[in-house]
């Protein structure tokens, strides 16, 4: 076997070590090779069960973070799924596996240049990558049957909880932007919002406003 098939047989054992057990999630993280959506120096770590440096000081998520939450978010083949915090793009190319339409939007316009330019090399078509204020959703979609935030707020933006469609989940972590945060799961059902806790994590914050760059 060659060096890069035994790193990443590791990286799936990885994942199913930490509980990412969702048949359709790994067949998804064993198709996208995260390689792609890490440059530079941190390329050949690509394959750590590890978050790593991205432009813009943010970071691309810890493999294992991708998977449970995505696990979490249940995703289906008919679905139309929002994830806020584009970063590299690679939770959103895991989505595109599963979901029929994703829209993804960041707030760094270089992030969102970058990541359009792994989706086109790839020739995902399902995906639109938007240079946007995520906190405030994206009203001209909504809503949406699934929602993913990848950057942390103290508490579940307004604007995401309304355009959440009846019976649609909502995986963010939510807590203070420098401490631990907790990983949530909020239902929307007829009633109202569910909400269940999931476990730990670290976030970069949801800031509002567009990037400088
Ligand atoms: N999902 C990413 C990880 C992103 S890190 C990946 O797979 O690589 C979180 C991202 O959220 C950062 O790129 C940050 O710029 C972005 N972000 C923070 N606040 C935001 C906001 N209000 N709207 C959109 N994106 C935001």
């Amino acid at each position: 076997m060659t060096e890069l098939a035994e790193r990443k047989m590791r990286f799936l054992y990885a994942l199913r070590s930490k509980g990412v057990t969702d048949p359709r999630v790994l067949s998804a993280m064993e198709r996208i090779d995260r390689g792609h959506f890490v440059k530079g120096l941190f390329a050949e770590r690509a394959y750590e069960d590890t978050p790593l440096p991205i432009a813009c000081g943010q970071t691309i998520s810890q493999p294992s973070v991708v998977g449970l939450m995505t696990q979490a978010l249940d995703v289906g083949p008919r679905d139309k799924v929002l994830e806020i915090g584009t970063g590299s793009g690679y939770q959103a190319a895991i989505l595109s596996q599963l979901a029929r339409r994703v829209y993804t939007v960041e707030r760094h316009r270089r992030l969102v240049r970058e990541a359009q330019e792994v989706f086109d090399s790839l020739a995902f078509t399902n995906i639109t990558a938007l240079s946007a204020d995520g906190s405030r959703g994206l009203p001209e979609q909504a809503p949406f049957d699934r929602i993913i935030v990848t950057a942390a707020a103290e508490d579940p933006p307004g604007p995401l909880l309304a355009q959440l469609r009846e019976g649609g989940i909502m995986v963010l972590p939510v807590g203070q932007s420098d401490a631990v945060q907790s990983l949530i799961k909020v239902t929307r059902t007829a009633a109202g919002y569910d909400y269940e806790e999931l476990r730990p994590v670290r976030f970069v914050p949801l800031v509002e406003g567009l990037g400088q760059d």
